[in-house]
């Protein structure tokens, strides 16, 4: 009985699911991957600043047949442009770029040491301007997070942080779900790394479906959104089909213990900004 929306601490309703677009630098196939998973039913798109595609997300969106207010847009702020007026200053590019009245979802990036509590700063105030529909950040170890409660009106929405089986979070998913923050999983599929591991392509087997929707349907069952990236139809679709089967708690067991704690990103206590 799994939700397809998970209702935030405002009301707002994002979808579990959504498409993520880092590394869509081509601008015929990205377009081409936003409008097949739009037309296959997916509500949401996550892009950022950095991922310079904010253009064809906006245009992707404008000429889809589903309605502007149907679908979730997320966006952030990248590094450089972090701090309280640099973000505001940040928002208003990607506006524009995106050609959008407002954004769903607006994160920072990642929390750049003595500017991230200034740039949530920011964009709590984008949220009381009604300007974005939900605050939230990315990359936010507790200690981060920490911070920033200490000191904001409202609190942030959403984390989106690495999760897939190699790494599962859990104590941050659970402090998160103390602090009534949805965690969104960046590389759900662990970049396509952990798609062969033996105990995930054994219960793919079990369960008759692929070692991508096993892995995405966990991250489901564990009350995490995914926003999984591809441009291949076959797999946008694919990785949409997670409601016609059910993990049983003994597989969930299972893929928990897959963990190994191992990042294939950055490590958000020691960013190094040249990759
Ligand atoms: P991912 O885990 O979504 O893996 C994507 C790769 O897996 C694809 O390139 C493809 O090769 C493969 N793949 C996808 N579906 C498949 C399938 N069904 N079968 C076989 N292979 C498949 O990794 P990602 O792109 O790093 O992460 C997803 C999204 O998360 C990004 O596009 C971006 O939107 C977001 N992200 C955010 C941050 C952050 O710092 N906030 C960092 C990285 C990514």
């Amino acid at each position: 009985n799994l939700q397809t929306t998970k209702e935030l601490t405002n009301g707002v309703k994002m979808p579990m699911l959504g498409l993520g677009v880092y590394k869509m630098t081509d601008r015929d196939e990205t377009l081409q991957a936003i409008t097949t998973a739009l037309d296959l039913g997916y509500r949401a798109v996550d892009t950022a600043a950095l991922y310079y595609n904010e253009e064809e997300v906006g245009e992707a969106i404008k000429h889809s047949s589903v309605p502007r207010e149907d679908i979730f847009v997320t966006t952030k702020v990248w590094n450089s442009d972090q701090g309280y007026d640099n973000t505001l200053r940040a928002f208003e590019i990607s506006l524009k770029k995106l050609d959008m009245d407002y954004i769903d979802l607006y994160l920072t990036h990642w929390p750049v040491k003595e500017k991230y509590v200034e740039t949530y700063r920011a964009i709590e105030r984008l949220y009381e301007e009604k300007l974005i529909r939900v605050p939230g950040v990315s990359n936010h170890h507790e200690h981060h997070l920490k911070d920033i409660l200490a000191s904001c009106n409202i609190a942030p929405m959403v984390n989106q942080i690495e999760v897939h089986p190699y790494l599962s979070q859990e104590s941050l998913r659970n402090y998160c779900a103390q602090e009534q923050i949805a965690v969104t999983a960046w590389s759900p599929l662990g970049r396509g790394n952990v798609l062969n591991d033996d105990t995930i392509v054994r219960i793919a087997h079990e369960y008759n479906v692929t070692p991508a929707q096993i892995i995405l349907r966990w991250h489901l069952q564990n009350d995490v959104i995914i926003i999984p990236k591809s441009v291949t139809p076959s797999r946008i679709k694919e990785n949409s089909e997670l409601y016609h089967f059910e993990l049983t708690k003994e597989t969930m067991q299972q893929l928990n213990a897959v963990n190994r704690n191992e990042r294939f990103g950055q490590n958000p206590d020691n960013f190094k900004f040249d990759f």
